[in-house]
């Protein structure tokens, strides 16, 4: 096996290769192989010279897109176990950062915080808390500084079992959990998305916006890509939510053939973008037009591909994924460059636990095929008793092969609950048809009322349609009412007050009637912004249920400081 350290080494010898990095500023850097090799091995030296040795934990926070990827090489090329972390602009609550990256730095065991000047203060004074005393501070600049002929250090030989990285997941159902990620586990699932997946050669070329603190940026841009020569442009992620045509713009001038996104991007884009920017796109060079890592919606997609057809967008370029950090990060694949396939079920039953498919006119549910396994590894759907279930009935999605991560770093118990048994049970329902796996939700957000089954996504989806709800920023959880049965509630975000709020709580609580059989307990209308959601811009059911709880929304009507969240 040649780890991600071999293949950055080997791979000087292409000498015309590159990642070119865009910053905020819309600077263009571009960094060839040989230099990356030389850039990586001059920060392992630093990082070294800072007295950190093999099996370190070393967090990063860093914005811009270079900084970050120079420095999270030199760290693995040092034998470091990488620690990436998002920057607070991600969040609108300080307060809240703080509270993550105290959680992040004190799991994780991270002694040396790499970040940037601009940062730096903010990080030190605020975020560190009562852990400044033992968190070093050291600036990236100064990393990428140091003359390596003064270092004399020999760079440590990494091996498959070795950690990489700590990958902590997105945060939507509890607090952040730290996935060791070995070398072993990426160059396995770098392998299966590159030529698995995505049967990609050297004419490759990516472009990605998506946080590199996260797996499906990492993993997917960073990482898989260097296996096989293809080469990557990386937008900043704020630039891409504060000017979302940024994302097709640089595919149509980068020629990228190859992308990855979560379904609120492709809505965010046909949405936000303008016939004067789409204007002059040829995207027909787009072949890979990855999604997942959240429930993606086939009308959000379709939309999407109708929307940019005129400009050359082809329909099969659309490749629904799922996966997992606890699982590397790809676990199935569409098929490359067939159309989108969704399954249209029936509503009444799978409230049992059933995907019959939807006749005719009966109320139905529309779901996106997210494809198959990868080579090597065993997708299962089991029954509450662990028992395998047959096609068409919903269960707990169960997972086996070499892309099953170790664990989750410093945390036995948890750990054991979810890898227990030579399985990772990944917590989320789905079923198989025609050799497809669809994904329905998530086990722990299954809404049961009266013994019958209910999806949150559906609710909220039905929510979003009415005017006056904005689609994605409301939640639906179950709660135990005053008589001790399960009820649900939606939280929403809006601007409607008086008269104008108690009309809108009617209408949304007739339309998830009429069209689910669902009678929503309580509507509670809050603050634009202040929905809960994760640095990667998931909603956060459970936290949103805990603060209705402990009266910690922002509810409309309500006096409090203005949040304005990104997402
Ligand atoms: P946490 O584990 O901290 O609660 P998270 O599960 O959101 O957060 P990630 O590992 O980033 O953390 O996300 C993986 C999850 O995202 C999956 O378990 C699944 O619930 C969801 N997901 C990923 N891809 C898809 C998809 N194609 N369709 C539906 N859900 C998906
Ligand atoms: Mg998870």
């Amino acid at each position: 096996m040649r780890t991600f350290i071999d293949v950055l080494r080997d791979n000087t010898i292409h000498g015309d290769r590159a990642v070119t990095f865009v910053r905020t500023n819309g600077q263009e850097r571009r960094v060839v192989y040989p230099e990356l090799w030389a850039e990586a091995s001059r920060r392992a030296r630093a990082l070294q010279a800072l007295g950190l040795s093999k099996g370190d934990r070393v967090a990063l926070i860093l914005p811009e897109p270079d900084e970050f990827v120079l420095s999270f090489v030199g760290a693995l090329t040092a034998g470091l176990v990488a620690v990436p972390m998002y920057p607070p602009a991600t969040l609108a609550k300080l307060e809240a950062y703080g509270d993550t990256v105290r959680h992040v730095l004190a799991a994780s065991g991270a002694r040396v915080v790499v970040t940037n000047d601009a940062l730096r203060p903010l990080i030190q004074e605020h975020l560190l808390g009562s852990q400044s005393a033992d968190t070093r501070l050291v600036l990236e600049r100064e990393l990428g500084a140091i003359d390596p002929g003064s270092a004399h250090t020999t760079l440590p030989d990494v091996r498959g079992e070795d950690l990489a990285f700590l990958q902590f997941t997105s945060g939507s159902t509890s607090r952040p959990k730290g996935v060791m990620v070995t070398h072993e586990n990426l160059s396995v699932n770098s392998h299966a998305i590159m030529f698995d997946g995505l049967r990609s050669t050297p004419e490759d070329r990516g472009v990605s916006w998506l946080p590199l603190y996260h797996d499906m940026g990492l993993i997917g841009f960073v990482i898989a890509p260097v296996y096989a020569l293809v080469q990557v442009m990386f937008l900043p992620t704020m630039s891409f939510i504060r000017r979302p045509s940024l994302w097709l713009d640089s595919i149509h001038r980068f020629r990228g053939t190859i992308t990855f996104a979560p379904n609120f991007a492709f809505a965010l884009a046909t949405r936000a973008v303008t016939e004067t920017q789409a204007g002059g796109w040829d995207l027909s060079c787009m072949r890979a037009l990855g999604c997942g890592a959240e429930p993606i919606q086939a009308d959000v997609l379709r939309a999407f591909l109708d929307r940019f057809a005129k400009n050359g967008l082809s329909p099969e370029s659309i490749l629904p994924c799922y996966g997992m950090a606890e699982a590397t990060l790809a676990v199935t694949f569409h098929d490359l460059g067939k159309p989108l396939t969704t399954d249209r079920i029936d509503l009444a039953t799978m409230k049992n636990g059933k995907a019959a498919p939807a006749q005719d006119d009966a109320p139905s549910m529309e779901l996106v095929s997210c494809g198959r396994a990868f080579p090597g590894h065993e997708i299962r759907i089991v029954g509450p008793d662990g028992a395998p279930l047959g096609e068409r009935q919903v269960g707990e999605i169960w997972l086996r092969g070499p892309s099953v991560t170790a664990g989750y770093f410093g945390d036995a118990e948890a750990t054991a609950e979810s890898f227990g048994d030579g399985y990772l049970h990944t917590g989320d329902l789905g079923y198989r048809a025609d050799g497809n796996v669809y994904i329905c939700g998530r086990s722990k957000d299954l809404i049961i009322l009266n013994g019958k089954n209910h999806y949150p996504q559906d609710i909220e989806r039905v929510a979003s349609t009415v005017d006056g709800i904005r689609d994605g920023q409301c939640v639906a959880f179950a709660r135990r009412s005053t008589s001790g049965a399960e009820e649900a509630v939606l939280v929403a975000e809006s601007r409607r007050l008086g008269e104008a709020k108690r009309a809108l709580v009617e209408a949304v609580t007739h339309a998830v009637r009429a069209e689910l059989g669902v009678q929503l307990a309580e509507v509670v209308l809050i603050k634009r912004g202040t929905l809960p959601k994760t640095s990667s811009g998931k909603v956060r059911r459970r936290e949103t249920k805990m603060r209705l709880e402990n009266g910690q929304l922002d509810l409309v009507g309500e006096p409090s400081d203005d949040a304005s969240a990104p997402f």
